[in-house]
């Protein structure tokens, strides 16, 4: 079973990706440096529901 999460900037709060994630492998709250495109910078990415 997968499922999807969003993951938002934690800066402006846009959800600039989505992620595959299995509900096995549940780990803590996902928190991934990316690209965004609206602060035209590299930001810390959090799942959100
Ligand atoms: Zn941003």
């Amino acid at each position: 079973m997968k499922k999807k999460l969003a993951l938002a900037c934690t800066d402006c709060g846009s959800r600039n990706y989505t992620k595959d994630v299995s509900d096995k492998v549940r780990t803590e709250r996902l928190e991934i440096k990316k690209y965004c495109r609206y602060c035209k910078k590299h930001t810390l990415h959090r799942e959100t529901k």
